[in-house]
């Protein structure tokens, strides 16, 4: 690595404000942030915003256990690649992060890698919601994140006992996907006109809402922080704008495909647009993104989800649900959001960098680009112009629900602690 890399002529936006200056970074650090600065190495940022890296609260790098659709290096080549310097990578892998050898070796491949992966760690073993994950000894290996994504923590009791649990251990949040299994049983997409009308068996919004009811209650109950994975209904915002302003301690997240995409687009039966929670209706679009306006929901979450080609070949019932997420988190955002005046570009990278590493305590991530800091910082053109090509994705996986989508918003530069991990685009390993 150089002595110093100088990042020139951007803006730089962070939480403290915005100015136009030169980022000066020394051994992995940002040594000055001003005008006029020099340095032995340079990246251009004119045009560009620059910014603290975007951090995903919710990623499936698929290792260990399917690697055919996706591995710790390529998924972190493709966080890279959107501009995210932190993921924290969900424990549904084969075997499950429920034991703290898996986690370890998920820390150690993530540390080799171009982005700093955390891992999430199981509420309950083997995710099966039976008994307690070891969640002790996750937590002393960094482990802040709980959660048995992909399924539901269905028993009342055992959320409890989770919350009672993880109060214990500094800095733990419990995070919830809210989806009744019992009432989304054989259901493919969202309840509603189009299940109806495509004859789908449908997964209700009252599903998701239920729990979220139930689990505002037991954070309630607790105190200990209860984060709403992907919450994507009218009604589990509305619970959840109420129990804020209750006081309550309960963060939220939303992804993408949730402010982007409706139900609707299931009439093509393209198993691209199968994803838990399914699609929703245009009035739940809608309210998402009122809840990403407003603060109800703290955070935009990729839920990349890769899968490997032949599983999406499947018919739209036999498909896996899930999509990739992470190279177009951003492009989404500015097009969808920013563009037409939903938030503005620093509540926009306020979602995607750091109300989410306060939600995961990520203290490296999210912070002010300022003197002392590690340098994890994202440059990109708010004004470029690109259109999702599958075949480019750095992701193994191809299963992207935007192929040919024309975005306005491009990652320039990714620098995980100094390092250019990304340059003009391009992933550098
Ligand atoms: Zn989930």
């Amino acid at each position: 690595m150089p002595e110093s890399l100088l990042v020139r002529g951007g803006r730089v936006v962070d939480a403290t404000g915005e100015r136009a200056a030169d980022v000066l970074i020394e051994a992995g650090v940002v040594v000055a942030v001003e005008p006029g600065l020099h340095g032995d190495e340079t990246l251009d940022a004119a045009g560009c915003v620059v910014a603290p890296g975007l951090v995903d609260l919710h990623t499936h790098l698929r290792e260990p256990g399917h690697e055919e659709a996706e591995t710790i290096e390529t998924g972190a080549r493709a966080a890279a690649r959107g501009g995210f310097t932190a993921v924290v990578a969900m424990p549904n892998t084969e075997p499950a992060q429920d034991d703290p050898a898996v986690v370890a070796a998920v820390l150690a491949a993530g540390a080799r890698s171009t982005c700093d992966v955390r891992a999430a760690g199981c509420i309950t073993r083997g995710r099966r919601g039976t008994d307690l994950a070891p969640m002790g000894e996750l937590h002393a290996l960094g482990v802040r994140v709980f959660t048995d994504d992909g399924a539901c923590v269905e028993s009342a009791a055992m959320m409890r006992r989770a919350l009672e649990y993880a109060g214990s251990l500094p800095g733990a949040v419990v995070a919830q996907h809210a989806e009744d299994a019992a009432l989304c049983e054989g259901g493919h997409m969202h309840e509603g006109e189009w299940s109806s009308r495509l004859g789908i068996p449908g997964r209700p919004a009252v599903a998701e809402v239920s729990v979220v009811a139930r689990d505002c209650l037991l954070a309630e109950l607790t105190g200990t922080p209860v984060h709403f994975l992907h919450v994507s209904t009218e009604g589990a915002i509305a619970l959840i704008r109420d129990a804020k302003q209750r006081g309550l301690p309960v963060t939220a997240e939303a992804a993408p495909h949730h402010f982007t995409l409706t139900d609707a687009e299931c009439a093509s039966f393209d198993p691209m647009f199968k994803v838990h929670p399914p699609l929703r209706s245009a009035a739940d679009v809608a309210a998402v993104k009122i809840g990403l306006a407003d603060g109800t929901i703290d955070a935009i979450a990729t839920d990349h989800a890769p899968h490997a080609p032949e599983t999406k070949e499947r018919p739209f019932e036999e498909a896996p649900p899930g999509m990739l997420g992470l190279e177009t988190a951003l492009g989404l955002t500015l097009t969808e959001l920013v563009e037409p005046g939903v938030v503005s570009l620093s509540d926009a990278l306020a979602l995607l960098s750091w109300r989410p590493a306060a939600v995961a305590g990520l203290v490296d991530h999210g912070g002010p680009v300022a003197p002392g800091r590690p340098a994890h910082l994202v440059v990109f053109d708010p004004a470029a112009t690109w259109t999702v090509d599958p075949a480019r994705l750095a992701s193994k996986a191809r299963n992207t629900p935007y192929p040919g989508r024309t975005l306005t918003g491009r990652v320039r530069h990714t620098l995980r602690a100094g390092e250019p991990v990304v340059i003009d685009g391009e992933a550098q390993r």
